[in-house]
């Protein structure tokens, strides 16, 4: 640490990402997509485009918008695009929580809620799962705080039901509700249609997962216009050009080809189903997980000790060293082969026990 450093900032702890390596290996540990963004990406990424990058990318991300705001039945007014959904969260959480504000979210969830409850001066509260990695609704009904919820959670996998978030964000009407939807294409129960009934609901999508474009960095979220208006006063006040030209270009042609996506996404859900079988088979406890991800725990290893093995073959997996659930593990729905890979490694690692 310098010298230099402000006060606020010294004692902030910094979300950990995923590793990221070069070296050639099974990489099933920060829930990127196996295969690669739709072709049309390619064709809309021109010499042309590049050429006019002496030119500032439109801070007001109008074809990205015009393009969101057709696949989910809204008008453009109603999304708010970011550099990844990272930073719609961000955005969120500074302006709807703020300094001293309030704002809960579950105590197993995704590592940056309480990152950025911290950085922005939000006071957290942080709401234990059930036993079996399921959100009680009930402890969110009537809250009367801000409410942030992945769902699908992460790294459980666990989804809320439509009538469980719409209760969650109808009992709340004086709070702003976040669903994170990461990873609603892998689940198909999204409350999208809700921001119409509900002026307190942001919904937050990312291309990171569904969209194999985790490496391009756009997310967004949908809400009524104010929210979205207000949303757009703070990025303007920071930083009016969070998205560049290839991003915005890239991210609008991915999100108009369904027929590319919904087969790709069909493939993972299907692979996830026959791993968690397999995976079952082996012993394992895994969640019925609805997202792009396996989250399973074996009393025959701990999880640090089979991720370390499975590391040694060149297969990456997440490990969190976190209460409750430092027995399991996050392991990424790749490809079919990876996955036959990663169960056959599995299976010699339990037998060389
Ligand atoms: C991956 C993830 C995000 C962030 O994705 P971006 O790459 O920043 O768009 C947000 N929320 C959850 C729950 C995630 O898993």
């Amino acid at each position: 640490m310098s010298r230099f450093l402000s006060d606020n900032y010294k004692s902030l702890v910094p979300y950990v990402p995923g590793e990221q390596v070069n070296v050639k290996v099974i990489k099933l540990n920060t829930n990127e997509s196996p295969f690669p963004p739709s072709p049309k990406v390619k064709e809309v990424i021109s010499e042309e485009v590049i050429d006019k990058l002496n030119l500032y990318s439109d801070p007001e991300l109008k074809e990205l918008t015009c393009a969101i705001a057709e696949q989910f039945g809204v008008t453009p007014d109603m999304v708010f695009c970011g550099n990844g959904s990272d930073d719609v969260l961000a955005f969120a959480i500074m302006g709807f929580c703020g300094k001293g504000g309030k704002l809960c979210c579950p105590e197993i969830s995704y590592g940056f809620y309480p990152v950025y409850a911290d950085i922005f001066g939000v006071e957290l509260e942080q709401i234990p799962l059930k036993d079996d990695f399921s959100i009680d609704v009930n402890d969110y009904i009537g809250k009367n705080k801000n409410i942030v919820i992945a769902n699908p959670n992460a790294p459980t996998g666990l989804a809320l039901t439509f009538d469980e978030v719409e209760s969650i964000v109808s009992s709340n009407p004086d709070n702003l509700v976040i669903m994170d939807e990461a990873y609603m294409a892998f689940c198909g129960e999204s409350c999208m249609e809700l921001v119409k009934k509900y002026p307190n609901l942001l919904v937050t999508r990312t291309f990171s997962k569904s969209h194999s474009l985790a490496g391009l960095r756009v997310g967004f979220g949908i809400a009524q216009k104010e929210i979205i208006e207000d949303m757009n006063k703070l990025k303007f006040s920071f930083n009016p050009y969070n998205l560049n030209t290839l991003s915005i270009k890239a991210a609008a042609a991915a999100i108009a080809d369904n027929e590319y996506y919904d087969e790709k996404i069909a493939t993972i859900v299907e692979t996830r189903e026959k791993v968690t079988d397999q995976l079952r088979q082996l012993g394992f406890t895994c969640t019925d997980s609805k997202s792009n991800f396996i989250f399973a725990s074996s009393d025959k290893i701990s999880a640090a000790e089979l991720a370390l093995e499975l590391r040694k073959r060149n297969i990456l997996i997440r490990y969190f060293n976190k209460a409750k659930i430092d027995n399991y593990l996050r392991i990424t729905v790749g490809s079919a082969e990876d996955m036959q890979t990663l169960v056959d490694a599995v299976k010699e690692i339990l037998e060389e026990k």
